[in-house]
């Protein structure tokens, strides 16, 4: 079998110029899938796993069809988070350089609405947002659902999982009959069915195969530690195999609070991100975790969703998530694009038990560590 090419996939020259500027040599599974099918037409529903390339999978259809001469609106995306929106338009940006006037905006809340409504009269036509804040300036008449031909539905699941159900059902039901739709997401539950089925006309799984559903570049393992012991067992691991930048995660607002402080007394530079946390805060940070300036990146699951940085070497579960999808998209944030990564989950007493559904659920076996006494730090 010979490798797809970008040059396959029936995009304009503008856009194989872009993906070879950013040294994508060849499109991933997903990509090589979902592009022709995008550009045929028909809604697709899009499933691969995390890491796997999705944005550019429908960024690039996207950009294609866009009218560059128009300015107005003309494809919508979804997404549950702020990072997220703004992760999404910077790679629309990178994708569509050699597109002569294309706009592009993030629209999101927590920040002034002001110059969002300068950027969307300013002609922007395509526009990412949360569906809280896409309502907002919908309402507001500030995004004009008349032009919109594509919508695209990033991570649905967790957007459903977030409360977004009343928004994602009121925008799609203002958007023109005649556009067409598009549902990504790394998992897929009866939530996210249900919604296709009432807003997909006859879409088109497209999926990638796995064998399981973690990324086997990423190792896996477990340590049996007591909550009193974390912090303690945190450091011996980041002192014997420093990462180079590591997420850690945690359950609750007030676990990611207590860790970031312990991480900071010891001397690490550590940084946290929740919900409480300011807009302007949040971005900084990231801003920072991106360019190395901090190295343990603490948070909770909404926070770090979706987030795409390069490198993170290795992923902690401080606590261990409730919900073996919550397992998945953690881990998922290391190991991307075929590197290398590592999954360090701390479990106590029944969480034996969940550990166990988790498995289950991946596939695969998470391996069970001695924590190293002091003298292996020190040795
Ligand atoms: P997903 O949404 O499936 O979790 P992303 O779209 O965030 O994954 O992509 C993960 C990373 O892979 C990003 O850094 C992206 O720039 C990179 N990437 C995407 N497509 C390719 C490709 N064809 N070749 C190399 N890297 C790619
Ligand atoms: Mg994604």
């Amino acid at each position: 079998m010979t490798e797809t090419k970008f040059s396959d996939l029936g995009l304009k020259p503008e856009l194989l110029s872009a993906v070879q500027a950013l040294g994508f040599e060849s499109p991933s599974p997903i990509q090589a899938k979902a592009v022709p099918a995008i550009l045929e037409g028909g809604d697709i529903i899009g499933l691969s796993e995390t890491g796997s390339g999705k944005t550019a999978a429908f960024t690039l259809p996207a950009l294609q069809m866009i009218d560059l001469q128009a300015r107005h609106p003309q494809v919508l995306i979804l997404s549950p988070t702020r990072e997220l929106s703004v992760q999404v338009c910077e790679e629309a940006h990178r994708l569509g350089k050699d597109l002569d006037g294309l706009r592009t905006v993030p629209v999101y809340g927590g920040t002034p609405i002001d110059r969002q409504i300068r950027s969307l009269k300013g002609g922007a036509q395509l526009v990412v947002g949360t569906p809280g804040r896409l309502l907002d300036h919908m309402r507001r008449r500030t995004l004009n659902p008349r032009n919109i031909q594509l919508v695209v539905l990033d991570e649905a699941d967790r957007m459903l999982d977030m409360g977004f159900r009343e928004e994602m059902e009121e925008l799609l039901s203002a958007m023109p009959e005649s556009r067409q739709t598009l549902f990504f997401s790394a998992t897929m539950n009866k939530h996210v069915e249900r919604l296709i089925k009432k807003f997909g006309k006859d879409p088109i799984p497209v999926s990638v195969e796995r064998k399981t559903k973690t990324v086997s570049t990423i190792s896996q393992c477990y340590y049996e530690v007591r909550n009193r012991s974390k912090v303690e067992v945190l450091s011996r691991l980041l002192d014997i195999e420093p990462p180079r930048l590591a997420v850690i995660f945690c359950n609750t607002k007030r676990s990611v609070d207590e860790c970031t402080e312990s991480l900071l007394a010891r001397g690490y530079t550590a940084d946290r991100l929740h919900g409480d946390i300011s807009q302007q805060l949040r971005d900084r940070t990231m801003q920072r975790f991106r360019e190395g300036k901090i190295e343990l990146l603490v948070a909770t699951d909404v926070a770090a969703r979706g987030l795409d940085v390069d490198d993170v070497e290795a992923v902690f579960n401080y606590d261990l998530p409730q919900d073996p999808e919550d397992y998945v998209h953690r881990i998922g944030r290391t190991g991307r694009a075929g590197r290398k990564g590592r999954a360090i989950s701390f479990i106590y007493g029944r969480d034996v038990y969940r550990l166990q559904s988790i498995e289950k659920y991946t596939r695969q076996q998470i391996q069970r560590m001695d924590i190293p006494s002091q003298e292996q730090v020190e040795g």
